[in-house]
């Protein structure tokens, strides 16, 4: 299958779950994880309308952007990988979104070096839905406590929840951590007041799942690009 017919073919997937969870298919941002694969494979996406790119290795992502801004300044990058603190400054520097947020010490670092000139760096915080002790992302518990901090910085826009759960076999038992994530943000936005209009869920392999759940922005990779090498496929 070509490129181009296998971003038709992820569109269609969303637009047939949306409907048959009664959204608006619009209402869920198609984020076409291109780790891995090089600059010339976004561009061909970007010709064909995909506009929002998701990396997770900061020096290989910093590559692709210097060769593409010039080509398409308004693409959107976000970084949904593990962030350590000696790379935040590139990722303040260049990206549009994070979602892979779990410490507010990595939250603080993006707030102070976000340049004044560009707009806040959109942010959600990942949280680990399964309790898997290999996995990211903040318990459950935690969530609300640090989103509360989190939304207090000034130089970043808290938008809501990220996760990825544990591989479950048909998509009734998808759907479950992910209806656990959307009353998870639902509860924190509640008791602290918060907007959070932002469910990062779903991936090539349950992203209908997510979306009749609620996912906002879902990350799809292998169904776009095709399999990744094994020597790049570290995450998730
Ligand atoms: C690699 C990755 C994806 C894409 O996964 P696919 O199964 O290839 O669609 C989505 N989210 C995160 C955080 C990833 O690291």
């Amino acid at each position: 299958m070509s490129l181009q017919q296998s971003l038709a073919a992820v569109r269609q997937r969303i637009e047939q779950a949306a409907k048959m969870a009664g959204r608006e298919p619009r209402s869920v941002t198609l984020l076409a994880v291109s780790k891995t694969f090089p600059a010339s494979d976004v561009a061909q996406a970007a010709a064909f309308g995909q506009n929002d790119f998701g990396e997770n290795y900061v020096q290989e992502a910093l590559d692709k952007i210097a060769a593409l801004r010039p080509a398409w300044p308004a693409l959107q990058w976000h970084f949904i990988g593990p962030l350590q603190s000696n790379k935040t400054r590139d990722v303040a520097l260049h990206f549009d979104w994070v979602h892979s947020i779990e410490r507010l010490k990595i939250a603080q670092r993006l707030s102070d070096q976000r340049p004044p000139e560009l707009p806040p760096l959109q942010v959600c915080i990942q949280v680990n839905v399964d309790g898997e002790a290999s996995k990211s992302g903040v318990s459950p518990d935690e969530a609300g406590a640090l989103a509360a901090a989190v939304a207090a910085l000034p130089r970043l826009r808290l938008r809501g929840l990220m996760c990825i759960p544990a591989p479950r076999a048909d998509v009734a038992a998808q759907r479950e951590p992910f209806a656990r994530l959307r009353t998870l943000r639902d509860a924190i936005a509640a008791e602290h007041r918060l907007t959070l209009d932002t469910l990062s869920m779903g991936m090539s392999a349950d992203l209908e799942a997510a979306v009749q759940e609620g996912a906002t922005i879902v990350r799809v990779g292998t169904a776009l690009f095709g399999r990744r090498a094994a020597a790049g496929a570290v995450q998730p």
